[in-house]
This record gives structure tokens, sequence and C-alpha cells, in this order.
């Protein structure tokens, strides 16, 4: 996760950081991506039932029951072990969050061990009566799917009017002073809507948006080859860097950030080497401190069943089960080749990642993306956008 705004714009320093310690239970949320000790963020597919079909869906998810989901006392549980781990926050995700019904017990379960909630979702379910309660649960923060605008966004939702409906759970949220932002993934049928996007951050005064690129896993597997071209994707993350410096000289407070694409970060650093050299030092130290990539290390998935996974896109690999071990066990245990390669991925890295002078602040990319395009998780990552001489091959 690069923090466009934070990085591009200034707000945040390498004063901000070190004034916490850079110690993980001690940082604000906007600042746990530069943690020492990089105690992950902990994504809970809790549910994969969905109400929605849409086209790039990485767990694969329908409206049916999944049965052997963890109980809602298996799920305390494990939120126990979360919070003994010291992970700093929970995200509830799916599937749909909200087609399941015992969300804001656990919640407030989750919460009252000291972790921060925050839910992904598909923001159709939220009405006026669901938005207070998650205000009144004391969840951190909603992100809501929106894939395009309205036509486009229906047709990747697979239904007719859930533009309509995630707005106005959107427009819930801010009602009832729930914290709300958008989640934007791009692909070569929606990238062309940026523009769009932006303008819908502004006039309907939502107050975060994350740039999420393609993953290739699950649903979205099947639209690899639907990615970006590298000259496309440097225009869409051009925008969105002009787009988020326009806000901040105008005073309008936009939390933007872009996802699973650490590219973005080394991209940030060579603009900023033209534009304003002395910030770019500062952004590169932020950058080390974040560390690239982070699947395997400081974010973690577990399934509905229960099953741990490197991040949200490795469904198809796990470590063991919270069920039978503790998270935290798990989580530490490098018996297992994958888990120590990614927590120590740097000498098995090959091709352009291996030899590339940005590799501390990228490490080596989406590791899952590379694994899906040729077979071998330590290949080059497929979305890699710069040239051999930016990277310093040439
Ligand atoms: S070559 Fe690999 S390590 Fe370097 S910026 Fe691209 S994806 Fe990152």
């Amino acid at each position: 996760m690069i923090g466009i705004t934070r990085l591009y714009c200034g707000t945040a320093t390498p004063g901000d950081t070190l004034r916490y310690g850079r110690q993980t239970s001690k940082l604000p949320a906007h600042l746990l991506h530069y943690s020492e000790d990089k105690k992950p963020i902990v994504v809970w597919n809790y549910t994969r039932r969905c109400n929605l079909r849409c086209i790039h869906c990485y767990s694969d998810s329908h409206e049916q029951d999944y049965p052997g989901e963890l109980t809602t006392e298996e799920g305390k549980r494990f939120l126990d072990d979360v919070a003994e781990f010291q992970s700093p926050t929970v995200l509830f995700s799916g599937g749909e969050p909200f087609t399941r019904g015992d969300l804001f017990d656990l919640a407030s379960y989750g919460i009252a061990q000291g972790l921060r909630c925050v839910i992904s979702t598909n923001g159709t379910l939220i009405d006026a009566a669901t938005a207070r309660q998650i205000k009144e649960t004391g969840f951190s923060y909603v992100g809501v799917s929106l894939d395009g605008m309205q036509k486009t966004n229906d047709k990747f939702r697979g239904k007719k009017g859930a533009f309509e409906e995630a707005l106005q759970g959107i427009r819930n949220c801010r009602e009832a002073g729930v914290r709300v932002g958008l989640r934007f993934t791009i692909t070569k049928y929606n990238f062309r809507e940026l523009p769009e996007i932006l303008d819908l951050l502004e006039s309907e005064n939502i107050p975060r948006c994350c740039f999420y690129h393609l993953a290739y896993a699950g649903r979205g597997g099947k639209l690899s080859k639907s990615d970006l071209a590298p000259e496309e994707t440097r225009w869409a993350v051009d925008l969105i860097l002009d787009r988020t410096m326009d806000f901040h000289k105008r005073g309008i407070e936009k939390d933007i950030l872009t996802v699973d694409n650490h590219t973005d970060g080394v991209y940030l650093y060579m603009r900023l080497l033209q534009e304003n050299p002395e910030r770019a030092e500062e952004v590169y130290q932020m950058l080390r401190w974040n560390g690239g990539n982070q699947s395997g290390i400081a974010i973690a998935d577990v399934d509905n069943l229960g099953n741990v996974h490197a991040d949200q896109f490795w469904q198809h690999y796990s470590f063991g089960n919270v069920k039978e071990r503790k998270i935290g066990d798990i989580w530490t245990d490098t018996s297992d080749p994958l888990m120590a390669g990614l927590k120590n991925r740097k000498p098995l890295l090959e091709g352009r990642c291996a030899v590339c002078k940005y590799l501390d602040i990228c490490n080596g990319n989406l590791r899952v993306r590379a694994e899906a395009a040729t077979g071998n998780p330590w290949a080059p990552d497929p979305a890699c956008y710069l040239t051999d001489a930016e990277i310093g091959i040439a």
C-alpha cells in the first residue's frame, strides 16, 4: 500500500513515524506501514457468501452457504489470538461481510480486545440503520468497492443498480458519521473512468480512496490478459498523482492510496527526484521502512474456513488453520518454504527483480501475480511498468 497523499503531498514525514518509536502497538493507523516490528494486518474473509457476482472476485464467491466457516465462538477465539499476537487491525472481508449475521457481535468483541476493526464491502447492503450500527459498534473505517461509473460498475458487479446501491451505502455511512472510502480495482475495462471516479470523490465528499492494481487470483485470474500495458499504468498513476496534488493544493482533504503494486512507490520517488529532490530523499526513507510488498510479513489473510494465507490472493496455498493453531504460531513458523521465502525473498528472486536497484523499496512486488503468470513465485512481477533503464539494468 502506497500512501500517495501522505508521501507525495508531504503530509507525513519520517519524523512523524520516529516520534512513535516505530512499534506497531504505538503507531496511529496512517503510519502503520512504517513500523519496525511488522505485526501483520489480518484480512479475515469471514464469510465467502456474497450477494453479488463480481467478475474479478479473488475469492470466487457466490450467493450460497459454505459449510465449515468459523462459528461465532471460534471467531472470538481467533480474535483473542490476533490480539495476543499484537496485530493492530482486522479487516472483515468476504464474500460480503454484511451477508452474515454476527458481524457486529464479532467486531464488538475484537474492539474490546484492543483491535482496530475495519470492513471491506460492496456497500449495497448498508442501509441507514446498518450504518448507525457500524458507528455504534466502533468500526474505524468502511471501504466500499466501486469499479467504475454506473454502467461499468454494474457490469463488473453482475447487478443492475449496484452502483446506486453502493453510493447510497456510502452516503448512509457519511450521514452516520462513519469514516468511509472507495476501493477501485484498475483494469483495461475501467481505467479510462478514473477521472470521473476522482470527480466523484470530490462531489460526494468521500475522504479516502484506495486504487488497487489487478491481482491475478480467483475470478480475477481470468482477467490477467486484461491488465494494463505499462504505458497505460503510467497514465493511470500519473493521473492519480496529479489529481492528488490538485486536491491538496486546493485544500480538499483526501487520503489517496494505491495497493498491490509497489512499483508505484518507485515511480513516485522518481517523479519527486525531478520535482522536489529534498522530499524525494525523505520519501525514499519512508518507502524503505515500508519495505515494499508485505505478503507473508505484515499482511496476513485468513479465509472463511480458518486457513491462513500469505495475502488474500494466495487462497490456493495455506500455512495452517486457526482452528488448530494460533495465528501467531502459524505466522512465525518458517518451516514452510513459502513462508520462509516470502519473509526473506531477496535471495530467491529471479530476473529483473533480482537485480533491480529499487529492490529495497519494492521487495519484488506481488509474488502471487508472478506465480499466476509463470508458475514460479520468484519470477519477475509481470505488472512492473518500469523500463530496464529506470531500474538500473539497461
Ligand atoms: S523490477 Fe521488480 S523489484 Fe524492481 S521495481 Fe519492478 S517489480 Fe519492483
